[in-house]
């Protein structure tokens, strides 16, 4: 969106592709983003509102790329856009949807709820239409769609679509995906109901999240008092992901501060191996140090495991500070799961050059193609939005270069 807004405001015609159904990526689904910790959805609706007011950029939502010819000032993409079934040519609301039996699991929360097959992503979607999940739907809701909603509202035959466009430069801003912690065996999740995950963890204090904003145990959906973040898992790990996803121990600080103010009796620990939060993001975690409720312990955990009754955790770990083993009760464990690119799945449809793991290398420099944010490598909203500014810049001085 960045990106999109630096090039369409100082005069260029910009096309932005999004294979979500509204744009916002994963800063969307944010309850509140450090250091500021203000919701996402302020600089969210000042950047929707000067995308809605800008001619030069269109959306494509549901859309992806699927191919890239050509050279740096004439190139050739294909956008394919799924149907969204719904025209957007008339508003649509819950009431509409009260009746319809038809559920989804809801992506935007992790899977941690569902919605209608009809639905609005999100309270702050844009573009603030709903979708309809066609797979989802039964016939019999089918029918009370075409009763209930204006004509033409929705479009149960809508076809996916391809058109071809043509571009002077290219911005790959696909960022990240969840480090997938079913595969952290020992950590339990999956098989532990309270162990849960760092984005999980941010749509649960949300209020649109799907206990409506509280801490609560998946189990018993008792409020959580005495809470466990184990730093880098599968982080940091030959046999999971090798590097530091640099923003992970500000992200459980921040949720440990959720956490505390949601429950000013809980209690929080954060087991780390190291806590890197750089420049001046230091301060955030020496204020948190001041709170007597929160404590961190250097030491990496080995096993969770969960008694089978109450569904409280034991983790079992080594202080690596005193030399002591832990083995410690706690009521829910977060885990600071890190962030793969989504290149490392689906690669852009042009020759780019990737490292070991999947992020695109910055450093290959294709004319006319530039990377921004987790694309290229771990990093937090600001940097994502500074590079996507300079990744704006470089296609307008390629396409400059050309007049
Ligand atoms: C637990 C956690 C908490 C965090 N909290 C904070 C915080 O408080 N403050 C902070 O500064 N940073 C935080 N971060 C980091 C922040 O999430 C990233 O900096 C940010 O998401 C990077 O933005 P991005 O645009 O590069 O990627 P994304 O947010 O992932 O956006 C990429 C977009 O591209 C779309 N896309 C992907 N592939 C395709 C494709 N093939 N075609 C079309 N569209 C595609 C996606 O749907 C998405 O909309 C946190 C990270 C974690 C893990």
């Amino acid at each position: 969106m960045t990106a999109a807004l630096e090039a369409a405001e100082v005069g260029y015609r910009v096309i932005l592709v999004e294979k979500e159904a509204y744009l916002g990526g994963r800063v969307v689904r944010m309850y509140q983003y450090f250091p500021k910790m203000c919701p996402p959805t302020c600089g969210f609706e000042v950047n929707t509102r000067r995308i809605r007011r800008n001619p030069r950029i269109t959306v494509h939502t549901l859309a992806t790329v699927d191919a890239i010819s050509g050279s740096a000032g004439s190139f050739k993409a294909k956008i394919k856009i799924k149907p969204r079934y719904v025209t957007g040519e008339h508003s649509l609301d819950d009431s509409m949807t009260e009746g319809l039996t038809s559920e989804r699991t809801n992506d935007f929360n992790y899977g941690m709820d569902k919605t209608k097959a009809l639905y609005l992503p999100h309270d702050m979607a844009y573009p603030p239409v709903y979708v309809l999940d066609r797979e989802a739907l039964s016939d019999a809701d089918a029918k009370k769609i075409s009763e209930v909603c204006p004509p033409g509202a929705v479009d149960l035959d809508m076809k996916e679509e391809e058109i071809e466009v043509e571009v002077g430069a290219v911005i790959v801003a696909t960022g990240w995906r969840p480090y997938d912690a079913a595969k952290l065996d020992n950590l339990g999740f999956g098989r532990c109901q309270n162990v849960i995950t760092n984005v999980m963890m941010e749509r649960l204090a949300a209020r649109g999240g799907p206990t409506g904003g509280e801490i609560v145990r998946p189990s018993d959906g008792k409020k959580a008092a005495n809470v466990a973040f184990v730093q880098c898992a599968g982080s940091r790990d030959e046999k999971h992901l090798p590097y530091c996803s640099a923003v992970c121990c500000m992200g459980s600080l921040k949720q440990a501060r959720y956490v505390r103010e949601k429950n000013e009796e809980a209690k929080v620990t954060i087991f780390y191996i190291d806590i890197r939060t750089v420049g001046r993001l230091e301060k955030f975690y020496y204020e948190m140090l001041e709170d007597t409720n929160v404590s961190c312990v250097k030491g990496k955990v080995g096993k969770i495991t969960e008694d089978p009754e109450t569904k409280d955790l034991i983790l079992d770990v080594e202080d690596t500070l005193s030399a002591d083993k832990l083995h410690r009760g706690f009521d829910m464990v977060v885990l600071a799961t890190g962030i793969v690119p989504n290149t490392a799945d689906v690669k852009i449809p042009f020759d780019l050059s990737y490292d070991e793991y999947g992020f695109i290398d910055g450093s290959t420099n294709i004319e006319g193609i530039y990377a921004a944010g987790c694309a290229k490598r771990p990093c937090d909203v600001s940097r994502s939005t500074k590079d996507s500014t300079a990744a704006a810049l470089k296609a307008i001085q390629c396409l400059n270069n050309r007049k």
